[in-house]
């Protein structure tokens, strides 16, 4: 009798063979190695229900009350949408750790009225880092926390740089005044959220790091719970340093020695990140990956709209894009909800069209500055004629059947020059939205890779408890460096580089206007590209407003079997779905979307009832 995974695990090579039979000279082939529920990045700790909220002039969206009133006093004071995201990420550091903070990196979106840009604070890999980084003795990939925990997987870490370079561009507040909330709260101290104290309950390994031991334990080793006030005079410390000399105090001096004492003091896992890796660090502005979209909305048909999100080193917006791309070429469009929910029918056109967009992202995606975009241009993989030949691959006849697993396609006819990257755990992050009273928006997803990061607490050491985690962005790069054919991957570790991401910060844009119709974004880690990309389908097709859309429940795939929320579908969908050849898996998947929508009277946001968040303006 085989177990269930074995079942699928021989389904999954017997998919595969026959893939590899029919194009045996083709590209090569997503190993089928997700059959089980991808690992989530951050646990499901429950569900709330959330109103959404309507706003007038400004509004602020993030995953902490505490760091969402950090926002809203800044957008109540005169700040600009960017001032308010300082002073939320700053806050975020401090109440929702696991997450995000100074020792990560993020993506921000900002919209000024006229134009966008994609501020690129992601964390980059130490000049002695090599594309063997992740592989063990025997040059097999290491176990993933076996990965993670310890120096090995901390790169530069770059959101505070990023912030500053955003707020020297669009900031109306004094720089150190954004600081204020957070250090208030680290000097009093706050209580410990339900959340972070049920993460904190299951996390085995932060405790292991002595720093983080004394100040998320209590004497007896047991993690603080919900309610309990914490106070983190260390990161006051070093946010003050960093409110009055900027990022340097972070990257350089007696802080950048901290951290590097941590990486490469580890006693079993050290990493090689020098206070040279951290000095020489620069955040990027890029154009932001834009795409047209046409909505079927009933309320506005055919109204054109503009997405714009993160290009590389990102895949959230070329994946996004190529899947509303997709979709169009199918009849998905004709098939609105039922009873609330996406049908069966609707499902597989959509985690067909993910199956085909994941095939692409494990073949191309990378650092620009290290990967060449096929056919020169990022924007080749979201052509319509592209798009509209990988669609044709869809079987969207009504019993039409699943592909289970889809080949990557050559954009722009390019020859293949990289293997794809197995899929693997990808984990962290939150998501924050501002809209402010002068006509700017902000979509800024921030992260420190897995929950609680590497699980490396940096403290000066001059007495003071507490300090900041770092993160483990590193694993994002692909632990093999080359494919079975020995081809390399595109996304495999080298010096300098910013690993891919899946973080997908978005704007939407009316076409013809140019007005702000949304600013979104999740957490997630792969599996972001499916939360973000159902908010929008939600809204543009589905016409519902941001709350809504962000309650619907979760799918997706990412190349493998098809995923649904757990508890959310009814048997019949998913007995539909099998019927058509879908591998089911119903997993938790717990979202932390956070939307802030256009309305007539002005705004509404909603946040996810899967986390803590809330949304606050005026
Ligand atoms: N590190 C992931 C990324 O950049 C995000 C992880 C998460 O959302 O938890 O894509």
């Amino acid at each position: 009798m085989l177990t269930r995974h074995q079942t699928l695990s021989t389904l999954a090579s017997l998919v595969a063979a026959a893939l590899l039979a029919a194009c045996a000279t083709g590209p090569t082939p997503v190993p089928l190695n997700y059959i089980a529920p991808p690992a989530q990045p951050e646990a499901a700790t429950g569900s709330s229900t959330k109103p959404g909220w309507a706003t007038r002039s400004y509004a602020v969206a993030a995953a902490n009350p505490l760091a969402t009133d950090a926002g809203r006093q800044v957008l109540a004071a005169g700040g600009s949408a960017v001032d308010a995201a300082i002073a939320v990420q700053m806050v975020l550091a401090l109440v929702e750790p696991q997450s995000s903070g100074i020792g990560g990196g993020a993506f921000l979106l900002h919209f000024d009225g006229k134009s966008t840009q994609a501020f690129d604070g992601r964390e980059t890999a130490p000049a002695a880092a090599t594309p063997a980084l992740f592989l063990d003795d025997k040059g097999q990939p290491m176990k993933f926390t076996d990965a993670v925990v310890g120096g090995r997987s901390v790169g530069v870490p770059g959101a505070v740089a990023m912030l500053a370079q955003a707020h020297a561009q669009h900031g109306k507040l004094p720089w150190a005044s954004l600081f204020q909330p957070a250090i208030a709260l680290a000097t009093q101290g706050f209580a410990v959220s339900p959340r972070m104290a049920a993460l904190l309950a299951a996390e085995p390994h932060l405790k292991k790091d002595p720093v983080a031991a004394a100040y998320f334990y209590d004497a007896a080793g047991k993690p603080w719970p919900a309610g309990h006030v914490l106070r983190n005079p260390e990161l006051a410390a070093v946010l003050q340093g960093i409110a009055d000399r900027g990022p340097s105090a972070l990257l350089q001096g007696e802080v950048g020695q901290a951290i590097t004492r941590k990486v490469q003091g580890h006693p079993s896992n050290p990493g090689s990140l020098s206070t040279q890796d951290l000095a020489a660090y620069r955040p990027v502005v890029r154009e932001p990956l834009c795409f047209d979209y046409r909505t079927t909305n009933a309320a506005a048909p055919g109204r054109e709209v503009r997405i714009c999100g993160m290009p590389p080193p990102s895949s959230g917006a070329i994946a996004i894009g190529q899947i509303l791309g997709m979709l169009d070429s199918t009849p998905a469009s004709n098939l609105p909800l039922a009873q609330g929910l996406p049908t069966a029918d609707w499902l597989h056109l959509y985690t067909e069209a993910a199956r085909l967009a994941f095939a692409d992202r494990a073949q191309y995606l990378g650092d620009p500055a290290f990967v060449q975009a096929p056919g020169g241009t990022w924007t080749s993989l979201l052509n319509p004629t592209y798009l509209h030949s990988r669609a044709a691959l869809i079987d969207s006849s009504p019993q039409g059947k699943s592909m289970q697993m889809a080949l990557p396609g050559q954009p722009a006819g390019t020859p293949l020059s990289y293997a794809s990257m197995p899929d693997q755990i990808e984990y962290g992050t939150s998501h924050i939205s501002v809209v402010d009273a002068y006509g700017n928006a902000v979509a800024m997803t921030t992260t420190i890779e897995d929950a609680w990061g590497s699980r490396q607490m940096v403290n000066r050491g001059v007495g003071l408890a507490g300090g900041f985690l770092l993160n483990n962005q590193l694993t994002d790069f692909s632990f093999s460096p080359t494919g079975t054919d020995g081809r390399p991957v595109a996304n495999r570790v080298e010096p300098g580089k910013r690993p891919r991401s899946s973080m997908s910060p978005t704007l939407v844009f009316d076409k013809t206007s140019g007005k702000l119709l949304m600013s979104g974004g999740s957490p997630g880690g792969a599996l972001i590209i499916h939360f973000t990309a159902k908010t929008l389908y939600a809204k543009l097709h589905w016409g519902l407003n941001a709350q809504q859309a962000i309650d619907l429940p979760n799918f997706g795939s990412l190349n493998g079997p098809t995923l649904l929320e757990a508890g959310r579908f009814d048997a019949a969908t998913v007995q539909a779905l099998k019927t058509r050849g879908h591998t089911v898996l119903e997993v938790p998947m717990p979202s932390g979307l956070q939307a802030i929508e256009r309305t007539a009277e002005g705004y509404f946001g909603g946040a996810d009832p899967r986390r803590e968040g809330i949304v606050l303006g005026d």
